[in-house]
C-alpha cells in the first residue's frame, strides 16, 4: 500500500506530495511541527500537541492553516489512509512560498501545512526499550528558543549522527554549566538514589515535552516524589536511573552515558513502571 500524505488541502500518494522549491520551511526552516503518537488506531494527547503547535505559531507569528478542529479531523484523516494502528502522525506548517528574502512576505502569504503518517514497529519499541539505551553528552549549541518546536533541527541533526558514530543511539545536549538540557528529540530525566526524579525546569532551553508533562500526572498518581531543576552531567553519571521522553519513545530508559554504566547498568524500575502505566493517563481520541 502507497503511503498518503496530506498537502496543502489534498491527499496524495507520497510521490506526488511535494511543495514548491520556493517554500520558506525549505529556504530556511521557518516553520514549526507536531509529532503525536497513534496508539488502536487514535491520536495521543492530540489536544495539547495542537495547543503547542498554536503556541509555537503565535512565537513565531506565523497563521494558523486552519482551525485546531479542522486539523484534528486532517491528522485522524490521514492516519486512516495509511492505516496506521500503532505509529505517529507527523505535521508541519511553514510560513508559506514567497521569493527568497529573509523577511517575512509582505503582503502575507497562505502558510504551507503538511501531514503524514506511519506505522512504528511495536516489538522493536518494547524491546528497545526492554535493553536500553547509550547516550553521549555534546556541548548545546541551539538558539535560545528552543521552547518553539521549529522545524530548524541542524543541532540536533548533527548531535544524533554524532552519537550513532560513536556507538550510541542518542545525545544529551548539556549547557555552559555543565547541566543537561534535553536530548536531540526528546526531554532527560534522572532518579536519584533517594527516589527523587528530577527534569530541567520548563525554561525556554528545553522543550516542554507533552510527553513530560503527562508524565507529571503519573509521576504524581503513583506517589513519587519529583524536582524540576536543572541537574548536571555528573548528577547523572551518578544516578540511580536516567531514561528519555518523547511521543515516539514515551519513556525510553537510558542505561549509559558517556560510555558509563548507570545504576546497575539495566533500565531501572521507576522508568520500566512509568512507561507501562503511562497510558492510563495521557488523552486518547
Ligand atoms: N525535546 C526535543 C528537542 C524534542 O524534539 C522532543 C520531541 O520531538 C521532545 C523534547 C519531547 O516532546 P514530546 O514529549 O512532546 O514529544
Amino acid at each position: 500500500m502507497s503511503r498518503i500524505a496530506y498537502v496543502n488541502g489534498r491527499y496524495l500518494p507520497m510521490r506526488d506530495a511535494a511543495v514548491n522549491i520556493e517554500d520558506r520551511g525549505y529556504q530556511f526552516g521557518d516553520g514549526v511541527y507536531e509529532v503525536c503518537e497513534v496508539r488502536e488506531g487514535r491520536l495521543v494527547d492530540v489536544r495539547r500537541h495542537l495547543m503547542r503547535l498554536k503556541r509555537s505559531l503565535e512565537a513565531l507569528h506565523i497563521r494558523a492553516p486552519m482551525s485546531s478542529n479542522a486539523l484534528g479531523v486532517v491528522l485522524r484523516e490521514t492516519v486512516v489512509r495509511n492505516r496506521v494502528g500503532y505509529g505517529i502522525v507527523y505535521f508541519q506548517v511553514t510560513r508559506g512560498v514567497a521569493r527568497r528574502d529573509h523577511a517575512f512576505p509582505a503582503p502575507e502569504v497562505p502558510p504551507s501545512l503538511v501531514v503524514t503518517a506511519r506505522a512504528l514497529n511495536r516489538t522493536r519499541n518494547e524491546a528497545l526499550a526492554a535493553k536500553g539505551i547509550a547516550v553521549i553528552s555534546v556541548p548545546d549549541n541551539r538558539w535560545g528558543r528552543v521552547d518553539i518546536k521549529t522545524i530548524g533541527l541542524l543541532p540536533n541533526v548533527l548531535a544524533r549522527q554524532g552519537a550513532i558514530e560513536r556507538g550510541a543511539r542518542d545525545a544529551w545536549f548539556v549547557d555552559g554549566d555543565r547541566a543537561v538540557t534535553e536530548a536531540a528529540s526528546a526531554n532527560a530525566w534522572i532518579v536519584t538514589y533517594a527516589g527523587t526524579l528530577v527534569t530541567r525546569q520548563a525554561d525556554h532551553a528545553i522543550l516542554r515535552g507533552i510527553t513530560r508533562t503527562v508524565l507529571f500526572d503519573v509521576i504524581q498518581a503513583e506517589g513519587l516524589r519529583i524536582d524540576e531543576r536543572c541537574f548536571t552531567l555528573d548528577e547523572a553519571y551518578a544516578a540511580r536511573e536516567a531514561f528519555v521522553t518523547s511521543a515516539s519513545q514515551i519513556v525510553l530508559p537510558v542505561v549509559q552515558i558517556d560510555g558509563r554504566a548507570i545504576g546497575d547498568g539495566k533500565p531501572g524500575p521507576v522508568a520500566l513502571a512509568l512507561r507501562r502505566e503511562f497510558h492510563r493517563y495521557a488523552e486518547r481520541d
